[in-house]
């Protein structure tokens, strides 16, 4: 019989299913090595959008962004990030708004363009912008919005885009951790002016590397064109008579996908919608249960959210967890063979790139930059802070109903945490001897 004693005090520890319990990338698929192969042969560069990367364009948008007229593949999510950003007319001295709270690649690349960043606190439940926020972040200056649909779960769309259009905002969402994320039904790419999604190696739907970019609008897609894709392409495919006179240099970059990545998306993008009904079911199950659990707060997922292919599985501490204290929660489940740590990544208004509004790479050597202080960022983004300090990172289970032993045993250990709970913060810290689960694949990787 399994002891109820805690793993850390020497109990039997709750999860003895093999590390580690997200094992990533899925195999490759039948015939995608040979295609592989195959292009290697053919033709391992493609100037306009033949081969697997038109397909991958035509095939990305009909399936995850349906009804949107435009998809230009590029080599990574920030590079279609960069992309959107020049093509809805950021540059030097506009402003972008963005989530305090997500991966600095959704807004990072305003800073490359000579823009500034204004953060904008999220909300508890969604972990996404709040409308409020973005209405209070609102300057003279500011020309778009940058709307994260974090970890999975679709941002507050209406109110945003509401907000925006009264004042003349571009709408720019970034789609990379929501493939597949619906809002009141209608998905998630398919409500901003633009839209990007990171096909990121870790990515619901994966390239290695790679990102692409949807819209309907003719003149950002030209100018999402030209921003990463010179000569053939640029001369077929720019619509506008004036723009396309930069078709031989386009503004100055290349960001082109290469073929070999296309056709692992490609993939991909095949057993996605497989991979997002596991998901669902794997973490619906788990984030159910959780309902019951006095130590953390599941995922708050409403009827008119529906969450795609989850990217992360992120529930934040209770009041009384919160008064125990994450690193002590985290040890403790840990001990029980939990793969658990605090997600990745500080709030984006303590990173460096976001200090000034100059230049960062016209600093000085030994110029030191001076952040947001913490005073300043704890006033201005409560809900941000608590995430940031309370939340816990998990695995994002895929296998179902495979993974479901593994499921149970991970309830079982929060359910001996909360038993113990009370005590947990009279253990003394480092109590656990002995082998330590690896943290989960997400806790040291990208964008979570
Ligand atoms: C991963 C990610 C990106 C950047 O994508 P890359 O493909 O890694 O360049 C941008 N925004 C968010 C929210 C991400 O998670």
């Amino acid at each position: 019989m399994r002891s109820n004693e805690l793993a850390l005090v020497g109990g039997e520890p709750a999860v003895t299913t093999p590390h580690p319990h997200e094992p990533w990338p899925p195999a490759p698929l039948p015939g995608e090595l040979e295609r592989l192969a195959r292009q290697r042969t053919d033709d391992i560069g493609i100037r306009g959008n033949a081969g697997p990367i038109g397909e991958l364009e035509r095939e990305f948008r009909d399936h995850l962004t349906p009804g949107r007229t435009h998809s230009i593949a590029y080599n990574s999510g920030t590079s279609a990030m960069l992309a959107a950003m020049m093509a809805v007319g950021v540059g030097p001295g506009d402003e972008v708004i963005a989530p305090v709270l997500t991966y600095h690649a959704a807004v990072s690349p305003a800073r490359a363009l000579g823009a500034g960043v204004r953060f904008a606190d999220v909300e508890l439940g969604s972990r996404c912008l709040d409308p409020a926020a973005v209405r209070a972040a609102i300057t003279p200056r500011t020309r778009a919005v940058v709307v994260v649909h974090q970890w999975g779960r679709a941002a507050a769309l209406r109110e945003i885009l509401a907000v925006a259009a009264e004042h003349g905002l571009a709408v720019i969402e970034d789609c990379s951790h929501a493939h597949g994320s619906r809002y009141d039904g209608r998905p998630v790419g398919t409500w901003g002016d633009v839209a990007i999604f990171s096909l990121q190696a870790n990515k619901a739907v994966y390239a290695g590397e790679g990102g692409i970019l949807v819209t309907d609008d003719d003149g950002i897609a030209d100018r999402a064109i030209l921003a990463g894709h010179y000569r053939d392409r640029a001369r077929a495919d720019v619509r506008d008579a004036g723009l396309r006179a930069f078709w031989e240099s386009g503004y100055g970059l290349k960001l082109r996908m290469s073929p070999f990545n296309a056709i692992v998306a490609l993939e991909s993008l095949r057993r996605f919608d497989d991979l997002a009904r596991q998901r669902q079911d794997a973490l619906g199950h788990l984030n159910d249960a959780l309902v019951a659990s006095s130590t953390v707060v599941p995922v708050e997922v409403p009827d008119r959210r529906d969450m795609g292919a989850w990217y992360g599985y992120k529930p934040y501490l209770s009041d009384a967890g919160v008064a125990v204290g994450r690193d002590r929660v985290v040890e403790a489940l840990r001990a029980e063979g939990v793969e658990v740590d605090a997600p990745s990544g500080r709030l984006l208004a303590r990173l460096p790139l976001f200090a000034a509004d100059d230049a960062p790479w016209r600093a000085a050597a030994g110029d030191e930059p001076s952040p947001m202080p913490d005073e300043e960022v704890a006033e201005r983004f409560p809900r941000g802070c608590f995430l940031e300090a309370n939340a816990l990172s998990l695995p994002t289970f895929y296998r179902w109903p495979d993974d479901r032993g593994v499921v149970e045993q991970y309830l079982d250990a929060f359910a001996k945490v909360d038993a113990h709970l009370d005590r947990l913060a009279a253990v003394p810290a480092g109590a656990a001897a002995g082998a330590r689960p690896p943290a989960p694949r997400d806790a040291a990787s990208h964008g979570r």
